[in-house]
């Protein structure tokens, strides 16, 4: 045990070391004239992540590492894409020239693969957060791998590109069984330190104060928003301004090797995507009224979707779920609830 923790360590300390050279390679590499500016965040170092083995980072209940300095911040937007607020997200960073890593959920790059390709080109780290925002917490093996597998393949596809085996746990609710797999796949899952709390609130405000009251008690940590939340769009240009004037530095986070996928869950993806195109062109044919692009849970023909490695639906739960969603205030994304 002692020496499986000091590999990962070394590893660690490995992936700092090799940071400050990604530091200096993308500081030569950057044409961007702001990128020098002292009025704004940029980024004060990179660090290049060997995900090998499956490193965790940030609080955790199972013990994770915490590769931060003092006043050092990581940015995190989890459940995107989601097109008017991450729009909104990347022209604040875009402010301040500085970096971070989205967490998408398969079913919503798949819905929008041209934001997935936006946020990409903006220079952003990209992870995943399952294919359906599941909680893992409370499935099996064969389920947790199917969310998590087809959420890096639905991602993968929509970008066209591979992206970096990073994963955080939807509602960061964890099980041993997730755990052991993302290991053996070498993926690195995040924790976080600072909660916005961003889907309980519609106002700015409340979320900029609640980030710089627990960042000025924590003194540094890994910040969640998601970029499906207006109060997060309203807010963090502000936020990104007051970390500035506060003498914060933003840690971009990169992996030192892609994440690999795997072809069945490749295939599905793809037929993923089919399916969303067709459904979109069906809904701009017919003119019928706007259809979430991921409403949790229905197909390209209008039928519960059932996934390979799902249950079949319990016609209980699924009357449930109507009258839940005909008393909710929420709009489409309610599915999404917390984190
Ligand atoms: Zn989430």
């Amino acid at each position: 045990m002692r020496r499986a923790l000091a590999a990962v360590v070394e590893m660690v300390i490995f992936a700092l070391a090799s940071g400050l050279l990604a530091q200096a390679a993308w500081a030569a590499a950057s044409v961007d004239a702001c990128a020098t500016r002292t009025d704004m965040l940029g980024i004060s170092r990179v660090i290049e992540v060997d995900t090998t083995g499956g490193p965790m980072f940030g609080r955790s209940p199972q013990g994770a590492f915490d590769v931060l300095d003092d006043h050092e911040v990581i940015l995190t937007f989890d459940d995107g894409p989601l097109r008017p607020y991450t729009a909104k997200v990347l022209e604040a960073l875009d402010a301040h020239c500085t970096k971070a890593t989205f967490f998408m959920v398969g079913r919503m790059a798949v819905a929008d693969p041209a934001m997935v390709k936006e946020v990409a080109k903006h220079g952003h780290t990209i992870g995943t957060h399952t294919w359906s925002h599941a909680k893992l917490q409370t499935v099996g093996l064969n389920e947790a791998r199917g969310e998590i597998e087809l959420g890096f393949s639905a991602v993968v596809k929509a970008l066209g590109k591979p992206i970096a085996p990073f994963f955080r746990f939807p509602y960061l609710r964890m099980s041993d069984t997730a755990i052991g797999y993302l290991k053996s796949r070498n993926v690195a899952s995040f924790y976080i330190d600072i909660d916005s709390r961003d889907f309980d609130t519609r106002d700015g405000a409340t979320v900029e104060r609640r980030v710089l009251a627990q960042l000025a008690k924590r003194g540094k940590g890994i910040l969640l928003f998601h970029d499906i939340q207006p109060s997060t769009a309203q807010a963090l240009k502000g936020i990104l301004n007051k970390l500035k004037m506060r003498g914060y530095k933003v840690v971009h986070m990169v992996p030192k090797t892609n994440a690999t996928t795997l072809a069945n869950f490749d295939k599905l993806a793809s037929r993923k995507i089919e399916q969303r195109k067709r459904a979109t062109e069906n809904q701009q044919l017919t003119k019928h009224s706007v259809v979430s692009p991921a409403t949790g849970g229905t197909s390209a023909n209008g039928k519960r979707e059932v996934l390979p490695w799902g249950k079949k639906p319990d016609p209980t739960a699924s009357r449930r779920k109507a009258r839940a969603k005909r008393t909710s205030n929420n709009s489409w994304y309610s599915w999404f609830g917390a984190w």
